[in-house]
């Protein structure tokens, strides 16, 4: 184990190799408890200023260092983080809420994009090659990273962001969400054990923090995940000194299902897709289409499902689904139960918000809403879904394709020619077939229309991290 690393306590924002206390601190609240967790850091704009001036020196030192020798950096970070995966595991479950299967998921995918980011190779690429010259195209790191981390997997979207900086030779300024502060501020606590000063920074801070960093002149590139609605905001901002931006955003994903499925087996995986994280990721099912010859059964056995999901506080045992992360996203969720009785909404499944201690909503399908409700054109980012039927193939991609996102989608069918003929049809960043949030580190990830702006992780996302350059190399004077 490492010496003076404890995930326990002392939970510090780290300007230039140092931890940097503020005057001001906050705290965080377990979401399935609503007990209080210990204080962290309020930034101030000085210690932003501290941050990028730290990253600026660092940026000289660290994008000159050999490839090999980051790489061989970063594969040692992921290390010492699989070293501590029970305890970043457990702090996930006490800030975030998820139950204990999924946050050991999330924990070995934080690691395991480090490394899956870590064996990808960033090559020049030869354009031309003649008797005058060689033409290449070089991928050169953009400078000081600012990485806007949202709540909902602190840490896998921190490291998902963290790998892929440090290894194409840029420096990254953290800032995990005010929600969820706890991981993000110790991964990058640990990371002072691999990397100079300055390399891997982070700043722990209220509502204001955020812009600071979508402003400020010394940033040169944003990596940024969370709403649609904050996305604009930060393309706005940043766009007064031209950084560049990657936006991964909102979704609401549909999944289509043919009627020669098997019923059983494919609602289970529907079900789970939709419900996984109480319905707190991007990349949840948000409208599921079902035939119209299999929907009473389909949604019969949806509903089988999700009776068998236990709804409690995710650190104990035999827990599916955990609470909400926070109360503002809870009063978000809550609007939409409202709007079950004022719209005459039918019920399959739950409707109703038992009283519990923490933010806990039951999963709950609505039984074929009119198709421009709110429940199926907004993202209620909650364990709440409308399940819709269809005849027509042409009809219901058509429906399908009718939103202003475009992350996810799935179809679901035994036909796999016509699974792969309907997906090619589907406007959003990744389609599946007859499966569903099946990502990797090496494959390119983003959304379409207002699902997001360029990709990351994959050749495409450590492309992403840095400026073209293009090489004429004349072969004499
Ligand atoms: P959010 O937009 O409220 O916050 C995300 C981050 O942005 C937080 O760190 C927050 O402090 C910061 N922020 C808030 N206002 C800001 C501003 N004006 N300028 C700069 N930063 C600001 O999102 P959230 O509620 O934390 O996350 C949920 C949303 O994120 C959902 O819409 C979900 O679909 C989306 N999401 C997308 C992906 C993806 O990869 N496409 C992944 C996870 C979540």
């Amino acid at each position: 184990m490492i010496v003076d690393f404890d995930l326990r306590s002392d939970y510090v924002q780290i300007i230039n190799g140092k931890s940097s206390p503020t005057s001001a601190t906050r705290h965080g609240l377990n979401p399935a408890t609503l007990e209080e967790l210990p204080e962290v850091p309020v930034a101030t704009p000085e210690d932003l200023d501290r941050a990028t001036d730290a990253a600026k020196a660092a940026f000289k030192i660290w994008s000159t260092t050999p490839y090999e020798d980051r790489k061989k950096a970063v594969l040692a970070y992921a290390d010492a983080i699989e070293q501590y995966s029970d305890q970043f595991r457990d702090l996930l479950i006490t800030e975030q809420g998820k139950p204990i299967f999924q946050a050991t998921i999330e924990t070995e995918s934080a690691i395991n994009w480090i490394r899956g980011m870590a064996s990808l190779p960033l090559l020049e690429d030869v354009i031309e090659d003649d008797e005058s010259k060689t033409v290449i195209t070089r991928y050169v790191p953009i400078g000081v990273v600012g990485a806007i981390v949202p709540w909902n997997f602190p840490l896998l979207l921190a490291t998902g962001k963290i790998a892929p900086a440090l290894l194409t030779g840029n420096v990254i300024i953290v800032k995990p969400s005010p929600f969820t502060p706890y991981g993000g501020l110790k991964l990058v606590e640990l990371a002072q054990k691999f990397f100079p000063p300055g390399v891997v920074q982070s700043l722990s801070g209220d509502d204001h923090l955020g812009p600071w960093i979508t402003s400020h002149p010394d940033i040169d590139k944003i990596s940024f995940t969370g709403s649609t609605a904050t996305g604009k905001k930060v393309l706005q901002s940043a766009s007064r000194t031209l950084k560049r931006v990657t936006l991964e955003l909102g979704g609401n994903d549909p999944a289509i299902v043919f009627p020669d499925v098997d019923i059983e087996k494919v609602a289970e995986k529907v079900a789970f897709f939709a419900f996984l994280n109480s319905g707190q990721i991007c990349l949840n099912l948000k409208r599921i289409y079902v035939h119209s010859s299999i929907f009473e059964q389909f949604k019969d056995a949806l509903v089988r499902q999700v009776k068998s999901y236990t709804l409690g506080d995710g650190s104990k045992d035999g827990i599916s689904h955990g609470p909400l992360q926070n109360s503002m996203q809870y009063a978000r969720v809550k609007t939409f139960f409202d709007e079950i009785e004022k719209q005459a909404w039918k019920v399959a499944v739950g409707g109703q918000i038992e009283p519990s201690t923490g933010y806990m909503v039951t999963p709950t399908i609505i039984d074929r809403p009119p198709d421009n409700s709110s429940i199926v054109v907004e993202e209620p980012f909650g364990p709440i879904v409308p399940l819709m039927s269809w005849d027509d193939e042409a009809e219901v991609i058509e429906r399908a394709n009718n939103s202003d996102m475009g992350l996810g989608a799935s179809i679901w069918t035994a036909d796999l020619d016509r699974a792969a003929r309907v997906a090619r049809q589907i406007q959003a960043g990744t389609v599946w077939t007859n499966d569903h949030f099946n990502l990797s580190p090496t494959i390119p990830f983003g959304g379409h229309k207002e699902s997001g702006v360029g990709v990351e992780w994959g050749l495409n996302g450590l492309k992403g991290f840095c400026n073209v350059q293009t090489l004429f190399l004349k072969k004499s004077v």
